[in-house]
C-alpha cells in the first residue's frame, strides 16, 4: 500500500515540476511588450448633459486569446467588443489570436449609453500596426460600427466636439450622418467617414494632404438661422375672436410669462397655444447652442441639421410619467422640461396631469433648472421653459353655465384641487377663453397676423435686452426682487393704486412681484418707460388664478358661481377704474 501512495506523490510532483518548467519557458520566450503594441485614441463621451474627453487605451500582447474591456463600463460598451472585432475582420484586416486589453480613462466616471466602437477599432488598428500612433494624435474619433464595417451615427456629437475644442483638439473624425451637427465651430475640422476602410485611408495620409482625401464639412450658421425661421403655417390670423387670450399670449411672449387658459372645450385653447411659437422672439445664438446641446445628447437633432434655431414647443400628453417629464434613468436622460429649455411646454387638460406631476414643476418654474438625485450623483439640468397651461373650468367643461354643467360639487372641488396654490402662484397670467360667438366666427374681417404681433413682441424684447444688458436676464419674467425694485418703479398714484389692490385681493408677496413684472411687460409693449395705472390694472386682471385658489377653500356650488362672477366683476371694476380710487371689492 505505501508504494501506491509513493507513486501518487511521485506523479503529482512530476506534474507540478512540468507545469513550473513550462511556465518558466513561456515567460522567458514571450516577446517583451513592444511599444507599438500599445495605443491611445481620443474620443468623447457624455455624462448626464456634460461631455468629456475619454482616452481609449489598447494593448495587444501574446497569451491566451482574449478580449477584455475595463473602465467602469455598462453592458452596451462591453457588447461593442464583438462588434468591433467582426467589423475589422469584415473590412479585410485579420486580428491575430492574442490577448487584447482595452481601458477607458478616466476610470471613475460610469460609462453608460456611450458608443465607442470606432475609437476602439482605431485603437486595435494602431496596436496591430495598421495605423501609427502618430496618425491618431490630436484627432477625436467617435462612431458606432455595423458588423460589415459601416459607420453609424451616434448621440451627443455637438457637446463632444465642443469639449474636443476646449481640450485643444481641432480634428474630429465622425460618422457622415453627424458631420452637420459637429460643424458649427469655425476652427474645427470635421471629417465624415462611412466605413472603417475610409477612416484608415484618411488617417494614413500625411496631415498636410488629408483634406484631399476627405474635405472637412463647413456649415453657414447665419444662413441656417434665416432658413429655419420660415413660418410653419400656423398663424394667429386663423383664429377668430378670443382677443383677450391673444393679448395675454402676446404679453406672455414678450416677457416670457407663464399663462393658464381656462375655457370650455372647443373654445380654441390648443389652437391659440400652437400659434405661440410663431410670435416668440427668435433664439439667440447662445440660446440656440444651449438648446442644441441638449437635443444632441437626446439624439433629437434631425439628420443633416446643425443647430436647433426655433424655440422648442413640446405638448406632452397628460399620461406622461414623472421621469419622462423631468428626466429619468440611472444617468438621467433629459426630460420634457429640459428639452423645452428656452421654449414652451404646453400642458393641455392641465389638472389631468395629476397633482404629483404638476407639483414637480414648482422647483423648475422658480429656479429654471431641475435637480435629479441618483446613486451616480446629483444632476442639474436646465429647465428655463414657458409654461402654457389650458384647462376646463370643471370636469365637464361648462361651469359656470348651470344649464349645461352637471358636475357635482365634490367633482369640481376634486378637479380644481389638482392644481395647488403654489403652482398657481407661479403662473403670472390667467385668462379665460369663452365660447366664440357665431357673429365673431362669421365676421369676414381680417384678424391680426402672427407677423404683426411678432414685430411688437420683438420691439419689447429689444427694450428688455437694453435694460438687462450685462445682468444675465433676458426677459421681464426673469427679474429677481432687486431688479423688480430697480426697473418697476412706480409713481405715487400707481403706488397708491397697487397698495389698495394688494389689500383688496389679499395678494401674496410673490403675486405682488409677478403683477409688477407683468405690468412692466405691458408697459414695454405700449412703448412706455414708466409703468402706468392701466398697465397695473391689466396685470391685476390676469390674476384670475387667485380666484381659483380661493375657490378651493371656500367651495360651494352656488357660492362659487357667485364668487366667480363677483371676482370677474371686481376685476372689471378695477380695470375700468379711471379715477384714483379703487372701487370696493365686495
Ligand atoms: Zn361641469
Amino acid at each position: 500500500m505505501p508504494s501506491v501512495y509513493l507513486l501518487h506523490f511521485y506523479i503529482f510532483f512530476c506534474l507540478v515540476l512540468i507545469t513550473f518548467l513550462i511556465s518558466q519557458c513561456v515567460y522567458s520566450h514571450a516577446p517583451r511588450q513592444e511599444e507599438s503594441m500599445f495605443s491611445s485614441v481620443t474620443t468623447g463621451a457624455v455624462f448626464g448633459i456634460e461631455s468629456y474627453c475619454m482616452q481609449v487605451e489598447t494593448d495587444i500582447s501574446d497569451g491566451l486569446p482574449s478580449f477584455t474591456m475595463v473602465g467602469y463600463l455598462s453592458h452596451e460598451i462591453r457588447e461593442s467588443g464583438e462588434r468591433v472585432k467582426t467589423a475589422i475582420r469584415n473590412a479585410g484586416i485579420s486580428i491575430p489570436a492574442s490577448r487584447i486589453v482595452v481601458n477607458f480613462s478616466p476610470a471613475d466616471i460610469p460609462k453608460q449609453g456611450v458608443v465607442v466602437d470606432l475609437p476602439v477599432a482605431a485603437g486595435i488598428l494602431c496596436s496591430l500596426g495598421v495605423l501609427n500612433n502618430e496618425d491618431v494624435k490630436g484627432v477625436l474619433i467617435a462612431g458606432e460600427l455595423g458588423l460589415d464595417g459601416v459607420i453609424k451615427p451616434v448621440r451627443g456629437v455637438l457637446p463632444i466636439v465642443r469639449t474636443a475644442r476646449e481640450n485643444g483638439i481641432h480634428t474630429c473624425v465622425l460618422p457622415v450622418e453627424n458631420v452637420a451637427e459637429g460643424a458649427v465651430f469655425d476652427d474645427m475640422k470635421i471629417v465624415g467617414v462611412d466605413t472603417i476602410r475610409k477612416m484608415i485611408r484618411y488617417l494614413l495620409e500625411p496631415i498636410e494632404t488629408r483634406d484631399r482625401i476627405i474635405a472637412p464639412t463647413r456649415v453657414d450658421i447665419q444662413a441656417l438661422f434665416t432658413e429655419q425661421r420660415a413660418n410653419d403655417g400656423l398663424d394667429f390670423a386663423d383664429v377668430h375672436g378670443q382677443h383677450a387670450a391673444k393679448r395675454a399670449l402676446e404679453i406672455s411672449a414678450a416677457g416670457f410669462h407663464n399663462v393658464l387658459m381656462t375655457g370650455p372645450p372647443g373654445s380654441g385653447k390648443s389652437m391659440l397655444a400652437r400659434r405661440m411659437p410663431g410670435i416668440l422672439p427668435p433664439l439667440t445664438m447662445k440660446e440656440s447652442m444651449e438648446v442644441s446641446m441638449i437635443y444632441s445628447i437626446a439624439g433629437r437633432i434631425p439628420q443633416g441639421t446643425s443647430l436647433i434655431t426655433k424655440r422648442p414647443f413640446i405638448a406632452p400628453h397628460h399620461t406622461i410619467t414623472r421621469s419622462a417629464l423631468t428626466g429619468g434613468g440611472t444617468i438621467p436622460t433629459p426630460g420634457v422640461i429640459t428639452l423645452a429649455d428656452h421654449g414652451i411646454v404646453f400642458m393641455d387638460e392641465f389638472p389631468e396631469f395629476g397633482r404629483e406631476n404638476i407639483d414637480l414643476l414648482r422647483q423648475p418654474l422658480e429656479d429654471h433648472e431641475i435637480q435629479i438625485s441618483r446613486l451616480t450623483g446629483v444632476f442639474t439640468y436646465p429647465a428655463r421653459f414657458l409654461l402654457l397651461a389650458a384647462m376646463n373650468p370643471c370636469p365637464c367643461g361648462y361651469f359656470p353655465d348651470v344649464n349645461k354643467c352637471n358636475c357635482t360639487e365634490p367633482d369640481i372641488k376634486r378637479y380644481l384641487g389638482k392644481i395647488s396654490g403654489p403652482i398657481l402662484d407661479r403662473i403670472d397670467m390667467c385668462v379665460s377663453t369663452p365660447q366664440v360667438e357665431i357673429n365673431e366666427l362669421m365676421d369676414g374681417s381680417k384678424e391680426e397676423s402672427s407677423a404683426v404681433i411678432a414685430s411688437r413682441v420683438m420691439e419689447s424684447r429689444q427694450r428688455q435686452e437694453f435694460r438687462f444688458r450685462g445682468m444675465g436676464f433676458l426677459f421681464n419674467a426673469d427679474m429677481d426682487s432687486r431688479a423688480v425694485e430697480k426697473f418697476c418703479k412706480l409713481g405715487s398714484s400707481e403706488e397708491k393704486l397697487l397698495k389698495s389692490v394688494f389689500k383688496k385681493l389679499e395678494m401674496s408677496a410673490r403675486t405682488y412681484h409677478r403683477v409688477l413684472k407683468t405690468a412692466r411687460t405691458i408697459a414695454d409693449l405700449g412703448g412706455s418707460e414708466n409703468i402706468r395705472d392701466d398697465d397695473i390694472m391689466e396685470a391685476v386682471g390676469y390674476r384670475m388664478s387667485d380666484y381659483m385658489s380661493r375657490s378651493q377653500t371656500e367651495f360651494d356650488h352656488r357660492g362659487t358661481e357667485r364668487t366667480a362672477r363677483e371676482h370677474t366683476k371686481s376685476v372689471r371694476d378695477i380695470s375700468n377704474h379711471t379715477g384714483k380710487e379703487v372701487r370696493k371689492y365686495e
